[in-house]
């Protein structure tokens, strides 16, 4: 369908306003106007309103099918992902992820496993449409000597198909070890990388703040975590990451993820902190299948009744960042996934209920992750920009959001791309012993 030339013309595609920023059009309630969009040399030349733009042979009617800019993923973890068959969580919850993850991660992640893996990850997030990607590297000792380099080289290898930054992750208490937790800055701000930790309530935990953002102004990182990963009402560390980027006065992008807690806290401290997290300028990313999967799992033959997500809605009313992305995949943090932002955005549209109206929604996979990511050509569809877009069978959101898209066509620089999904049987081998 998508010519293998330099140059061609689609007409009559939907094209949604949330991320076409140039366009002028007849948008209907859905956000969707009908366009074309001419194609030179891997770039888009153009973008009108369909019809409006000088009449060409040879243009493609696309028939009204939707056009989406490639997508931003700008929470993983491909150096967790796919080691579900060998250690899969004995329980589903939190502790038995945690507890899995971190013997897997000890007995079994050389260099090799840990490429493998990540390879086939990009793969997948390739082939579905995924553009750019942020990785968590789990970084406790001796782990970060293994996996930065791995990524490293991953990162080159993947270049011009997937754009690739890391973030640290460790447990907030490792920054205790001051010389140490310095090491890794400067070993993350070598690699390009971005400084992260998981935040939640210990005693010290404003001080051990304070040196993150202290390592941060100092090795000019930007800074990504994971707060309040539960459903415990005392865990405010979202409030205190906002008070600390206050109090140090810090510029850098902070995009922090999951923060579950807040939705089971009293409204006058949930406005606190979100007026707090708006002051301070941070971008949030809700993770809703992770923790839909692991957060109010109950072991006692009773069924969950919170969907564990974040109050999206509350923050983007505000002017706060919010963004939704993959998380873990098939790994103890959450048995399925396949890093398909589609997947993401179809469970996100059901769990947080970002319909009714769509309104610019669909930024959240796209343009603001890229804009947090500081990502200059992707997220949105520009005249001027890489022709990096995917085309869906669906016509409405009733009717992308309703079928996987398996049949989806993903063009890169133009060039509609083979994609092939690896095959499991290929990590067989890894997950055996
Ligand atoms: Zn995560």
């Amino acid at each position: 369908m998508i010519p293998d030339s330099a140059s061609y013309r689609l007409a009559n595609v939907r094209l949604h306003r949330s991320l076409t920023p140039g366009l002028s059009a007849a948008f209907d309630s859905d956000g969707f106007a009908l366009a074309d969009i001419a194609v030179a040399d891997g770039r888009i030349a153009g973008i009108a309103a369909h019809g409006k733009s000088k009449a060409q042979t040879g243009a493609i009617d696309l028939g009204g099918r939707i056009l989406l800019p490639c997508f931003v993923d700008c929470h993983t973890h491909i150096d967790k992902g796919h080691i579900w068959p060998r250690k899969p969580n004995p329980d589903g919850t939190f502790m038995g992820a945690l507890d899995a993850t971190g013997a897997d991660r000890a007995a079994r992640w050389s260099a090799e496993d840990v490429a493998r893996r990540m390879d086939f990850s990009l793969r997948c997030a390739y082939a579905h449409g995924t553009k750019a990607l942020r990785t968590h590297l789990d970084s406790v000792p001796p782990q970060e000597e293994i996996s930065w380099p791995v990524f490293a080289t991953m990162r080159e290898t993947w270049r011009g198909r997937i754009d690739l930054q890391a973030a640290c992750l460790l447990g907030i208490e490792g920054v205790r070890d001051k010389a140490w937790f310095e090491r890794l800055a400067k070993r993350v701000a070598a690699a390009k990388g971005v400084l992260g930790v998981v935040t939640y309530m210990v005693p010290d935990l404003e001080e051990l703040l304070d040196q993150v953002f202290a390592q941060a102004i100092k090795h000019g990182l930007d800074l990504d975590f994971h707060a309040d990963e539960t459903d415990d009402v005392a865990a405010i560390s979202l409030k205190k990451i906002a008070e600390a980027s206050l109090w140090n006065g810090f510029d850098g992008n902070i995009l922090v993820g999951h923060c579950c807690s807040l939705s089971r806290q009293p409204d006058l401290e949930v406005l606190d902190t979100l007026d707090k997290v708006a002051k301070a300028g941070l971008a949030v990313v809700s993770l809703p299948m992770c923790n839909l999967y692991l957060q109010d799992r109950r072991n006692d033959g009773t069924t969950p009744r919170w969907r564990g997500v974040t109050l999206l809605h509350e923050m983007k009313a505000r002017g706060i960042k919010v963004a939704v992305a993959s998380d873990n995949t098939r790994d103890p943090f959450y048995a399925y996934g396949d890093l398909d932002m589609l997947d993401v955005y179809r469970m996100a549209t059901r769990i947080l209920h970002l319909d009714h109206p769509v309104g610019d929604w669909p930024k959240a996979v796209a343009a603001t992750p890229a804009e947090v990511m500081r990502l200059d050509d992707a997220g949105t569809l520009t005249a001027g920009g890489s022709a990096d877009f995917i085309i869906f069978k669906g016509r409405s959101w009733t009717e992308l959001l309703s079928r996987p898209e398996s049949d989806r066509i993903v063009v890169r620089e133009g060039r509609a791309i083979e994609r092939k999904l690896p095959d499991y049987a290929e990590l067989d081998e890894l997950m055996v012993g």
